[in-house]
């Protein structure tokens, strides 16, 4: 096993990481940028470095000073966390040159899934359903016209490097086309550095269902069911829950086997999760895959009772994975709300500022994943998600009371988050019927306000 671990990542998931290793009883090396001095990680760790100024293309990403840390330190393996420089396959390789593990897949299984545009022509290849589109590049606006003509609208322009939801539009007519490829394309280089576009017919009211992967270095590939993650705002994750109550055992079956395919198609190694889409119709296509954690790992580590962190540093480290498919069983309902420092009535803008006060909630079947406290300042920098509240329970309904009653507790004073909005998703009878699809919050997100204006309006009145 490991003895040192560089954690090249910062906030929650540094924390998630940080706790595997001690756990393990693995050493480890946080990093951090002159922002994060004060950051929880870098005080829980064995020893901390810092590696640059706030910026995170000259700290978090800066590749040659993480690896001059992991050398300093004599870490054997580097764990990336997700974003910065999880998905990327050129540190991965770097990474193994310079003798510390990277924990998580190869560089080449990173470069096949990563270029989201050449993965779909793989999967395809496999026999894994994709939906109708380019199936590889498009070079420029001109080919997607042509393309969207044979798909027929409405199709989704998609960023070949993309994340986060960031690099999509969609194109509901051809008028429309060269002015969305265009500002998604130059999004898509701004946040990724890659312009590369593809293009996918608009699946009308999908839902978005994803299968856990873990596959070890002797070639046994696995999955950990699923997760419906449809409650989204601006194709990003808001409330994911597992398992994904839409899923008959039969459909569960043929996606899981769809996906072990899928991670099998690219040489996958470690934890990663497929990401599909399934239509009004059942049918299923694949969307991408994701080749690192996941921030909503979580759920299935309630549901499943296997430590998924635990088990990426156990492959990594070439042991074999302690189970069969048929040892993984589910247990109960469990649901995550991503609790984001985000300003609901300035249209979401994030908005980080000191955390004057924190109080998280507890009690049977929560959990927090956050590396908020009070007094902490949060920069300005980074991502803007702070907390993940996460409750499991016997069945869904009682998931649902239960992560109501969580919100309820949780208090963070110093600047707005979006908890509100996810506790009152959590009253909507959509949400409530387990009938959301990906179209749900950007349909009732304006009734979801009214309601609580109502609510506060008639409050004010008592
Ligand atoms: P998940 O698929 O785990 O739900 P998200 O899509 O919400 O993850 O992304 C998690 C984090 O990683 C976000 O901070 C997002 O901005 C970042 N991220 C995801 N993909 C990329 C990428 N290709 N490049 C850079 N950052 C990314
Ligand atoms: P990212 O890398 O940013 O996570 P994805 O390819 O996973 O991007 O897409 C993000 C979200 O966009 C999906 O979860 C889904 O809601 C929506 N989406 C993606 N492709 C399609 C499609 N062809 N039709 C309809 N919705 C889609
Ligand atoms: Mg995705």
């Amino acid at each position: 096993m490991f003895k040192r671990i560089l954690i090249a990542n910062r906030g929650e998931i540094a924390l998630r990481v940080l706790r595997a290793c001690r756990e393990m009883e693995i050493e480890t090396v946080a990093v951090y940028s002159t922002a994060d001095a004060e950051a929880l990680h870098v005080q829980l760790a064995t020893q901390s470095v810092c590696i640059g100024p706030p910026k995170a293309a000259d700290s978090y990403l800066n590749q040659s000073a993480l690896l001059t840390v992991a050398r300093a330190t004599g870490c054997d393996a580097v764990h990336p966390g997700y974003g910065f420089l999880s998905e990327n396959a050129d540190f991965a390789d770097a990474c193994a040159e310079a003798g510390s593990k990277f924990i998580g897949p190869s560089g080449s299984a990173i470069r096949k899934a990563g270029s989201k545009a050449a993965a779909c022509a793989l999967m395809k290849a496999a026999g894994v359903p994709t939906v109708p589109g380019s199936n590889g590049p498009v070079a420029d606006a001109d080919a997607a016209l042509k393309i969207a003509a044979e798909v027929g609208y409405p199709v989704l322009l998609k960023a070949s490097a993309g994340g986060g939801g960031r690099g999509i539009r969609k194109v509901n007519s051809p008028e429309e086309l060269p002015a969305a490829f265009h500002e998604a394309s130059a999004e898509a280089v701004a946040c990724f550095g890659d312009g590369t576009m593809y293009l996918e017919k608009f699946v009308q009211n999908p839902r978005h269902i994803e299968f856990q992967i873990l596959a070890d270095s002797q070639g046994h590939t696995i999955h950990l069911f699923d997760r419906d993650c449809s409650v989204q705002r601006r194709n990003q994750k808001l409330i994911e829950e597992a398992p994904a109550r839409c899923l008959t055992p039969e459909l569960r079956q043929e996606m899981g086997a769809a996906a072990v395919r899928a991670a099998q198609a690219v040489g996958y190694e470690n934890a990663g999760t497929v990401e599909f889409l399934l239509a009004e119709d059942n049918q299923f296509y694949f969307c991408e895959m994701n080749t690192r954690v996941q921030v909503e790992h979580g759920v299935t580590e309630m549901v499943t009772g296997i430590d998924i962190v635990r088990q990426q540093i156990r492959i990594a480290a070439g042991l074999p994975l302690g189970m069969k498919q048929e040892d993984v069983k589910l247990s109960g309902h469990a649901i995550e709300c991503r609790v984001n420092a985000e300003d609901p009535e300035a249209n979401f803008r994030p908005c980080p500022g000191t955390a004057s006060f924190v109080y998280f909630p507890g009690g049977t079947g929560v959990r927090i994943d956050s590396g908020l406290y009070s007094g902490y300042i949060l920069p300005p920098y980074y991502d803007s998600l702070v907390a993940k509240v996460l409750v499991h329970a016997p069945t869904r309904l009682e998931a649902i009371r239960r992560m109501r009653r969580a919100l309820e507790e949780l208090t963070i004073e110093g600047f707005p988050t979006n908890a509100g909005l996810s506790h009152l998703i959590l009253y909507h009878p959509d949400y409530v019927r387990g009938v959301c699809t990906t179209a749900f919050l950007e349909n009732h997100l304006q009734e979801l306000v009214d309601w609580d204006r109502r609510a506060a309006e008639s409050e004010a009145a008592k």
